[in-house]
């Protein structure tokens, strides 16, 4: 079943108010075998409004609105399902003494406007609404269902949930839609895409690609009657992305590079510090979400600036014929950090933060090395020299995930 979902109210069209109702929504529709098409805001407008649904109505099952149901003149979503269809709304006398006792509780009176929230279209039911006095409606008429609920999200969702979900799961044929995420890092976006190229653009399965923090994603997604028929469907595509990408492959689903380092660590018994420079903490903030960090993580030394590198061991010869910004100092910090936290293996990582340069190097411009223990004293089995996107946040985000994914491959290939 195709859907959309429509967000009214003259507000979400002035930026003054996030439509965050219908994003709510669409993760509700997948598991009820529910595809979702379009998204669209429409302004408190009773042609337009009904000018979209006429629309709506062509081109999917079901449409569903929120807002638009209040009392107020600029409430119009009633107005507009009612001439869609073709029918006039007339007052439900069961419906106005329940208005009339939501009132009477709280030592009011119905305003006189209220009454709207009484009216019902011959097609249509109440649905009812605990939260507040505006009851949905669930129009349908030819197999085409308009689900009216109102604007705000507490209301929205318990109606949702208590109401529309059950009738809707009823409604449904039986579907499941499954995904496998799998995660690549050390190409480019256009590079993945180049290389699965022949597998973009079908419906089902259905492949996409997003270039995240830790790297480009691929997802497959795939819609069948049930489990076993969709892990059937994504098999093939998920084997292309292997034997294409399977080199870059560091993750699957909702794993972390932390989790991932974690896993790959603890699995061996082998301990991590680190150094980080540009980072501000990121880094050491990273890893200790891994659930059971303590297992391998002894601890960061977070520096900021040349004064603290050196008080935290890295020689200040070193940074001052390479700069702190450079591979050597990677290096040397990485050695620091292994030799004064005693681990197995070190990340030290540097970079220009921005916003100007550093030492005459490009905000944005990092470095990472890795260092394990051996008999002799620490030993750089990695060194990198990254660019990345020249926004702060970014630079943190995308210089840890890299470090942490390429320590993972290191320790996955026993170096
Ligand atoms: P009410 O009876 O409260 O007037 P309504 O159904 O008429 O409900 P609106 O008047 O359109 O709904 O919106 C009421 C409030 O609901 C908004 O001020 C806003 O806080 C919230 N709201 C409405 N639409 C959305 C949306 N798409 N996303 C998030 N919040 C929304
Ligand atoms: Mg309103």
């Amino acid at each position: 079943m195709k859907a959309e979902i429509m967000g009214i109210g003259t507000e979400l069209l002035m930026g003054e108010l996030n439509d965050t109702n219908a994003g709510w929504i669409a993760t509700r529709l997948p598991p009820l075998g529910i595809t979702l098409q379009w998204v669209t805001l429409i302004g408190d407008d009773l042609a337009q409004l009904t000018h979209a649904f006429r629309q709506g109505m062509e081109r999917s099952d079901i449409i569903f609105t929120t807002g638009g149901l209040g009392p107020t003149q600029d409430d119009l979503t009633r107005e507009a399902v009612a001439a869609a269809f073709g029918e006039t709304p007339a007052v439900q006398d069961a419906q106005v003494t329940q208005l009339q006792e939501y009132f009477r509780a709280r030592g009011q009176d119905m305003p006189s406007h209220n009454i709207k929230q009484a009216w019902l279209i011959p097609s249509a039911q109440f649905i009812p609404n605990r939260n507040g006095t505006a009851p949905g409606w669930w129009a349908e008429r030819n197999a085409k269902i308009i689900i009216s609920m109102p604007g705000p999200p507490v209301e929205m969702q318990s109606i949702f949930r208590d109401y529309v979900e059950p009738r809707l799961r009823e409604l449904a044929p039986p579907e499941v839609t499954l995904t496998r995420n799998v995660k690549t890092m050390g190409l480019g976006e256009a590079a993945v895409d180049e290389i699965m190229s022949e597998y973009f653009g079908h419906e089902n399965p259905y492949l996409g690609i997003y270039s995240k923090a830790d790297g480009i994603h691929l997802r497959v997604i795939a819609r069948a009657p049930d489990q076993a028929a969709a892990r059937k469907m994504i098999a093939p595509v998920e084997q292309a992305v292997q034997d294409r990408l399977g080199e870059y492959i560091w993750g699957y689903d909702d794993e972390t590079p932390e989790q991932a380092v974690a896993a790959a660590l603890q699995s061996r018994d082998k301990t991590l510090a680190v150094m980080e420079f540009c980072t501000g903490g990121f880094l050491t903030n990273a890893i200790t979400e891994a659930n059971d960090a303590a297992r391998h993580f002894r601890g960061g030394i977070v520096a900021f600036g040349p004064e603290s590198l050196a008080a935290s061991g890295v020689p200040p010869k070193l940074l001052e014929n390479h700069g702190a910004v450079s591979q050597e100092a990677a290096n040397a910090m990485s050695a620091a950090a292994l030799t004064q936290l005693n681990t197995h293996y070190a990340i030290g990582v540097t970079g220009a933060p921005g916003p100007a340069e550093l030492d005459g190097r490009p905000m944005g411009l990092a470095y990472i090395a890795i260092a394990r223990a051996t008999p002799a004293g620490p030993q750089v089995i990695r060194e990198l020299e990254i660019r990345v996107p020249p926004r702060r946040i970014t630079i943190k985000r995308r210089i840890s995930n890299q470090a942490l994914i390429e320590l993972r491959k290191l320790v996955e290939a026993g170096e």
